[in-house]
């Protein structure tokens, strides 16, 4: 009875519904993308054996939140500064729901390579390498069995407020990743060229001599980019960047835009989890 219900609104969506997408899965690439990556997604029984072609709302799937965040510290009126118990309850929240955090690396490879992923996959990011970042997120991250990435400012490393050199080859050592987020932090579209590859080149170049390990991703300072921001990300040998745009990660975007999940002092859980349930929210 159940099943027949299931089928029969699966049916109406497919006809009535397909209409509106924009963007079908028509290529033979996107179709083994979909079905190597909805597997591991929220999809039932039903909606399997009724494969024969996917609703919309199964694409959807294919998305994952990457939430991002800056500090992890009580301090009032400011937004970038999430209170330590709030981001308690909200990695609680992620661990009760069954929710698993992935690399960047695991994302990159589901997303554009055919790679996989776990059940309930979501990537914690944190921008510019704040110190609560280790001292405060990376305790309770630990806790609940999470890893995250940091996008690291090259030229804030050991300074004020800041992580050190040792403090980032600990959180590497423990599984998380420390990309890329330009030396000093500028606009990107308002520096001229040879300052835009050195600002890209020379902080890659230097995360991957002081940390071991390879710098792949990159987020964009206040989210500021253009179509020469993006070739001189190629030139500089990265392969996927982060930006401030609302939304998941989604297989039908480019890497070069891919969007983030922005995680705010004054949220409150209900918008939280609003963030978690709506690909588009
Ligand atoms: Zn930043």
């Amino acid at each position: 009875m159940e099943k027949k219900i299931i089928g029969a609104l699966l049916f109406v969506f497919l006809v009535f519904g397909s209409s509106g997408c924009t963007r079908p899965l028509s290529s033979p690439t996107a179709q083994t993308q979909l079905t190597t990556i909805s597997s591991s997604n929220e999809i039932s029984q039903d909606e399997l054996s009724n494969n024969l072609s996917r609703p919309s709302s199964v694409q959807e799937a294919q998305a994952v939140p990457i939430l991002y965040y800056h500090s992890v510290m009580q301090e009032n009126e400011n937004e970038l500064r999430m209170p330590p118990e709030q981001f308690e309850a909200q990695m609680a929240y992620l661990q009760d729901k069954g929710y698993q955090s992935v690399s960047l690396e695991q994302l990159y490879q589901a997303l554009y390579k055919g790679g996989t992923l776990p059940a309930k996959p979501f990537v914690i990011t944190f921008d510019d390498g704040y110190a609560d970042n280790y001292t405060t997120a990376f305790p309770i991250l630990t806790k609940h069995g999470f890893t995250a990435t940091i996008f690291m400012v090259t030229s804030y490393i050991n300074g004020k407020g800041f992580m050190s050199s040792k403090q980032l080859k600990e959180l590497v050592a423990n599984g998380w990743e420390i990309e890329g987020h330009t030396t000093n932090h500028p606009y990107l579209t308002k520096i001229d060229s040879p300052t835009l590859l050195s600002e890209l080149n020379s902080s890659k170049e230097q995360l991957e001599k002081e940390l071991g390990q390879p710098v792949n991703f990159f987020a964009y300072p206040y989210g500021d980019l253009n179509a020469n921001v993006v070739q001189a990300l190629k030139e500089s040998g990265y392969r996927m960047a982060l930006t401030t745009e609302r939304g998941w990660a989604d297989v039908k975007a480019d890497a070069w835009h891919v969007r983030r999940v922005y995680c705010y002092a004054s949220m409150g859980m209900d918008e939280f989890s609003r963030r978690m349930q709506n690909p588009n929210y």
